[in-house]
């Protein structure tokens, strides 16, 4: 049995879904008006390893993500997610589009990045302005509720009221989190300063580039309805497991789940919250104005492979903050090569890949082969240990005893919730090392802008160091010369 670290009870707990064989899963997704950064994607390979365990185990997996493209405001860096700008129209004046044009285009981006990090997709990704009116149903029933009322900038969840009727507001989070006195703008017409919004009015005499007709007037949905909607929408009133980053332990799950519970009755509307700790690079806070908010772009302009940054979230505890270096990705870089061509030097003879996990499994193993399936198993299940699973296959391609058909059944079965894409030749050039990838990318860069002869000067470089490449129409390829 599969188990992780519950946020809400505090403890470690197995993971038995409502229904048998099916788990319900919703992650908090990306706000797109901008890349993610390699922090926010930390989280998101979080939930994937959650899901591709769950699906070892033999449980088939809904999942949704959503993705905000409204309301989601700058205050919320502040601790306050009900005051500032909008972020999709902050980005939108900066990039001259409009609020619509930065969603799709950072929408769009996202799911190709999802698929580059080779994360299994979800059954949805579902965007919040596509579920306006489910938003504006679940404020009226909250109205209905009792737990609502309405202030000059918006409609808000009054919390005291649901403590009142016997509710506990903040489970997740340690009481001080959510002290209102973090807050720097206050809005004083707030009955208690916990309270947020659920929908927020349109500025007077201001026209946003997303707005919607609601019950209350024009105006826009506040950040935390969506995930509760869209929830409930696609996986009903309670679901199994609830991901996202450790930051919205404090005040976006919380909120979620108060809006959430108002009406469905003190039903637990997640049953397991998991949170994943922050990325931090060079040991402290990643952020634009730092200069330090690495994309996957980024990683793959050094000349890094997505599935090498993988390799480096798996090396370290979700539950642990990661320390993201330049130096330390060289480092896992080349682990991850390494792995990769002792695995690729594997005899293949065909039908590897046949499960060989749980009540589902299609072969059987010899005692050699269960001891480390059993061993790797027990890594994942003991609270997703991935460095612990490295580790095991890194032991069974050094194994004397095992053959080399077993070896590679064994490490293409671990590789299901791995996630590496070890079995694919042309991921990686295998042995290009950064340096000359670098190089190879920022002559790419040149051939686009038609800077022929700084191309041609770079080539040259590239072939001092002994790589040659050759260019196609939808590509290049390098290789040893
Ligand atoms: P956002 O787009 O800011 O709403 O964040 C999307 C997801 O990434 C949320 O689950 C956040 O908790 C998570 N997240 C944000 N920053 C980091 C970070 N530095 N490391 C890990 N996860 C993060
Ligand atoms: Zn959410």
């Amino acid at each position: 049995m599969l188990k992780i670290y519950n946020s809400l009870t505090k403890q470690v707990e197995e993971i038995r879904p409502l229904q048998p064989g099916k788990v319900e899963m919703y992650t908090c997704g990306p706000t797109v008006y901008s890349y993610p950064t390699i922090g926010n994607w930390r989280t998101y390979v979080l939930s994937d390893l959650v899901l591709r365990a769950l699906r070892i185990e033999g449980f088939e997996v809904d999942s949704v993500m959503n993705m905000t493209d409204v309301g989601h405001l700058t205050g919320d860096n502040l601790g306050d997610a009900d005051t500032g700008e909008d972020r999709l129209e902050k980005a939108a004046a900066k990039e001259k589009k409009t609020a619509w044009g930065i969603a799709k285009y950072y929408g769009e981006d996202f799911v190709d990045s999802f698929g580059k990090l080779n994360l299994v997709k979800p059954l949805l990704f579902s965007k919040a302005t596509d579920h306006i009116k489910e938003q504006i149903d679940l404020v009226q029933r909250i109205e209905k509720a009792g737990f609502a009322y309405r202030i000059a900038d918006g409609i808000y969840f009054d919390v005291a009221e649901y403590e009142k009727k016997g509710n506990i507001y903040g489970k997740l989070s340690n009481l001080e989190e959510i002290k209102p006195g973090a807050r720097v703008e206050i809005n004083t017409e707030k009955r208690d300063q916990r309270d947020f919004a659920l929908w927020k009015f349109s500025p007077a005499g201001a026209k946003r580039d997303m707005e919607w007709e609601s019950p209350w007037g024009m105006g826009f949905p506040g950040w935390h309805i969506e995930c509760s909607a869209m929830s409930m929408k696609y996986l009903g009133d309670q679901l199994d497991i609830h991901v996202g980053g450790e930051d919205l332990k404090s005040t976006h799950h919380p909120n979620e789940i108060a809006q959430s519970e108002s009406v469905t009755g003190k039903k637990p509307f997640v049953r397991y919250w998991m949170h994943g700790a922050f990325l931090l690079v060079d040991g402290g806070r990643m952020g634009k104005s730092l200069g330090n908010a690495y994309t996957l772009h980024d990683i793959i302009e050094k000349g890094y492979s997505p599935m090498a940054l993988r390799y480096y979230y798996l090396s370290a505890h979700y539950r642990k903050q990661m320390n993201f270096s330049w130096e330390g990705m060289e480092g896992v870089s080349n682990s991850y090569k390494k792995l990769k061509k002792e695995f690729l030097a594997l005899r293949v003879e065909g039908g590897q890949d046949k499960n060989i996990f749980g009540n589902k499994a299609e072969v059987e193993l010899s005692g050699r082969e269960a001891f480390f399936r059993d061993e790797f198993v027990s890594a994942v299940e003991d609270d997703l240990n991935m460095s612990a699973a490295l580790a095991v296959a890194r032991t069974v391609l050094k194994d004397e005893k095992l053959n080399s058909f077993e070896k590679r059944r064994l490490v293409e079965n671990f590789d299901k919730v791995f996630g590496l894409k070890l079995a694919e030749r042309d991921e990686v050039p295998a042995d290009i090392p950064a340096e000359v990838m670098e190089m190879v990318n920022k002559r790419e860069e040149m051939r686009k802008t038609k800077q022929w002869a700084e191309s041609d000067a770079l080539r040259k470089e590239i072939e001092a160091k002994g790589y040659k490449i050759s260019d196609f129409f939808d590509g290049v390829k390098v290789e040893k010369i």
